[in-house]
């Protein structure tokens, strides 16, 4: 995704082109360019190259379509990207509703069908033996074509957008709705595959029907991807903070001194990164070992924890039953390395970090982690690749 070039900005959204995509530019000029050689080759393949970028125009306008409607739900674009089977939007949120979800699902092809009748009044107006009539009738169809192939009513098409918006209508749960748009995706991604080997096996059209399964094989992925990705966001909130917290942390007592703490703790490499005191068996709060350092040495055997502890109502906290989504969503949007958790009495319950939060989840979904990769991502305090929960997290709460 790295690899991708930007090549500029519409409308305040950031447009990717993938390497991959000239592979389009290539065989959309090759196809126009040969079948318009009755004008003579300099022309023919002037007017082929044309053509590709009138192509990559109309997808871009399809995109738009999505974005802008997005857009106009308060919900922010992060990016157009052009790619090797067409244009993708990089849209941050869920709609707030079904009939939302449809509107931004359908704005893409609306665009494709407008620009259709658009190009086909324009090539009815200029004379039909121009070359330029031609041209614009072509392009008037080719937009027809990228409207009815994104209404296949399969993720990740715009159709499956579409049957998602209408199931979840008809049911009222999203996430089962994206469940079985996304298994109308698989079935039609192995159908295309099936097709695909099949104009291989029984016609000479070998590149058509590999370019059908490739189609397939991306659309199976992408389905897959749409299951995993609710599959996560269902967890993250029926799951809750009690059911990743551990008690990796100590209690230590508020009235001894620094001194005596630091004697005691900071020396032991094995001992915990988190302190909280307590005394007369109420936490006062969290101690921070940097506050220790911004105290003079000298003070060090008169001062008290007490008087550096950070009280449990002025640190990040969530309660036990606050779900996985909104924890997530708080280390995020705080940059925190881990948060406290409060049992409903207001003590201390336990700490959840990164790695916390994976081993739990990866053990509710049957993923498989190593005592290594955790103790990883709890150094590094970030999601591993195949894991986003962050990125799905900000997506399942909004
Ligand atoms: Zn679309």
């Amino acid at each position: 995704m790295q690899t991708n070039w930007k090549i500029g900005t519409l409308f305040g959204i950031p447009l990717f082109l993938d390497p991959l995509w000239f592979v389009i530019l290539g065989l959309a000029t090759l196809n126009f360019g040969v079948a318009y050689q009755e004008w003579g080759s300099a022309i023919a393949w002037s007017a082929g190259l044309i053509m590709a970028l009138l192509l990559f125009g109309s997808v871009l306008l399809h995109e738009l379509g999505h974005s802008l409607a997005a857009r106009s739900q308060g919900i922010k674009v992060n990016s157009i990207t052009l790619f090797l089977f067409g244009g993708i939007a990089a849209i941050e949120e869920e709609s707030k509703t079904p009939g939302k979800a449809f509107q931004v699902a359908i704005a893409g092809p609306l665009v494709s069908v407008g620009l259709f009748f658009l190009l086909s009044l324009v090539a009815i107006v200029i004379p039909d033996t121009s070359p330029v009539s031609m041209m614009v009738g072509d392009l008037a169809r080719i937009n027809l074509v990228v409207a009815l192939f994104n209404l296949i009513p399969g993720l990740p098409l715009d159709g499956g957008q579409v049957l998602k918006a209408a199931l979840w209508k008809v049911t009222g749960d999203r996430f089962q709705a994206v469940h079985w748009a996304a298994k109308s995706g698989q079935i039609l991604g192995y159908a295309a595959i099936a097709l695909g080997f099949a104009v291989d096996f029984f016609t000479r059209e070998l590149a058509l029907g590999l370019w059908i399964a490739l189609l397939g094989w991306f659309g199976l992925r992408n389905a897959n991807t749409y299951d995993r990705v609710t599959t996560l966001q269902e967890t993250l909130l029926k799951m809750v903070a009690s059911d990743a917290l551990t008690r990796d942390y100590r209690v230590v007592d508020a009235d001894q001194t620094l001194r005596a703490f630091a004697d005691s703790y900071l020396l032991d490499s094995a001992a915990p990164q988190v302190y909280f005191a307590a005394s007369d068996g109420r936490y006062r709060g969290m101690v921070a070992i940097d506050d220790l350092r911004l105290v003079e040495r000298s003070e060090w055997e008169t001062r008290t924890l007490q008087s550096i502890v950070h009280p449990l109502t002025e640190i990040p906290t969530v309660t036990e039953s606050t779900s996985m989504a909104e924890v997530i969503n708080k280390l995020e949007n705080e940059q925190l390395p881990r948060i406290t958790v409060l049992s409903p009495a207001g003590a201390v319950a336990g700490v959840i970090d990164r790695g916390d939060i994976v081993s739990a989840v990866a053990q509710k979904l049957n993923i498989q982690f190593t005592d290594v990769e955790i103790k990883r991502i709890k150094e590094e305090g970030s999601y591993p690749p195949g894991l986003q929960l962050g990125v799905i997290a900000k997506s399942t709460v909004n």
